[in-house]
């Protein structure tokens, strides 16, 4: 059910949109559990791996109508979406450029699988708009992005990708999970399909682990041929639980945005940290392209620590959890060479600028003043 035509009515969309009225009426959208609907007299073809029960879709409508896109696919994890989105478009011959800088799994699954299939990529070793135009060959049939990127928040002009993309017929792919629908909505600026890892922001709470891509008509139709045979769907369960959570997405997010850039700045006047990744900060250098297009810098930040053990380090955090993932109300770290990158070779990471030192923070909807107590402590202990 649409409720709103408003564009900017963040937080009434995300209670409103997609909810789902049941037979009694009942405030929620009931959990259908059926795997087996009735066809006849309808050209309806409910089944959950067709990715069209009601819970699919309450979800799914709820995220389009904040990411301004027509219709979408809700998958079973971010990595589902990223590769069943990929797999859509290219094709044994093709070519796909790729930013620096991408989350590890989906470094992973290009450096692995994609020779297996014939497809091409360049990895640019810069994000400046020259790079992208200077790996356009006559075979480029993606560009993917990711920004801000993780875990080094790295921010791609946005609009210049998508004009670049456009002009070479190309279909241009965002990872817009750090930014979340909140702070950044990329159709807006013409790139064509987004994703997230609804893991993280969307779900929130740490305990769904979920996919979605977002786009117009045509591309959903193309990802959703080649989704319905690679079977990545969500069940009911899974999708009302984040419905439910996307109801506070937007003072989730609000609050965390706040919150990074009181953090950010705490940190990076600390003589043992030397460099503070947020672009949030004046001095990170994506700053001027990310207040142009973004409405929040977001709650993702990362650091290098100088002098100590960063392992120490975390087990002396008292309120901060040494934790995996990202995107929840709590505060977490890790250090990403251990964890999301764990599985990009050490030549190829330290490379990109991910070095043994570098921990990713992200924050959640604390008190700041606990968090910096926390923080504060551990790194004076060092
Ligand atoms: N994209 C980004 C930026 C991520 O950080 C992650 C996971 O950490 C993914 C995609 C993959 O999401 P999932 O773990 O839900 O498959």
């Amino acid at each position: 059910m649409s409720v709103h035509s408003y564009k900017n009515s963040r937080n009434t969309i995300c209670v409103h949109e997609g909810q789902h009225i049941g037979e009694y009426r009942g405030i929620n959208t009931p959990i259908y559990t059926s795997t087996s609907y009735g066809y006849l007299d309808t050209d309806e073809r409910l089944y959950p791996r067709y990715f069209n029960i009601p819970n699919q879709k309450a979800v799914i409508e709820k995220i389009a109508k904040l990411e301004n896109a027509e219709d979408g696919i809700i998958f079973s994890s971010g990595m589902a979406a990223v590769s069943s989105a990929l797999l859509s478009f290219l094709n044994s011959g093709d070519h796909c450029i790729f930013q620096k800088g991408l989350y590890g799994g989906t470094l992973h699954f290009i450096t692995k699988e994609f020779e297996r299939f014939g497809i091409e990529f360049s990895v640019l070793k810069n994000n400046d708009p020259d790079s992208f135009q200077q790996a356009i060959k006559k075979n480029t049939k993606v560009i993917y992005v990711e920004s801000p990127s993780n875990p080094l928040l790295s921010i791609i002009d946005l609009r210049k990708v998508s004009e670049l993309s456009r002009l070479n017929n190309c279909i241009s792919i965002i990872d817009n999970t750090f930014a979340s629908p909140i702070n950044q909505n990329p159709i807006d600026m013409g790139i064509d399909v987004v994703i997230h890892s609804a893991t993280k922001y969307l779900g929130g709470h740490s305990d769904i682990c979920a996919g979605i891509a977002v786009s117009g008509r045509q591309h959903i139709d193309r990802i959703m041929q080649v989704s319905m045979s690679l079977g990545g769907s969500l069940n009911a369960f899974m999708c009302y639980l984040l419905e439910r959570s996307m109801k506070t997405l937007t003072i989730r997010v609000e609050k965390q945005n706040q919150n990074a850039g009181v953090i950010a700045d705490f940190l990076k006047g600390h003589p043992g940290i030397p460099r503070v990744y947020y672009p949030g900060l004046k001095e990170h250098e994506g700053h001027e392209i990310a207040k142009s297009q973004m409405t929040g810098f977001g709650g993702m930040l990362s650091f290098e620590l100088e002098g100590q053990d960063i392992t120490a380090f975390q087990k002396r955090l008292r309120l901060i959890r040494p934790s995996m993932s990202l995107g929840g109300i709590e505060t977490i770290i890790c250090a990403p060479a251990t964890t999301s990158h764990r599985l990009v070779p050490k030549e190829q990471r330290e490379a990109e600028g991910i070095r043994g030192n570098l921990l990713r923070l992200s924050v959640g909807i604390e008190d700041t003043g606990d968090l910096i107590d926390d923080l504060r402590q551990a790194l004076v202990m060092g």
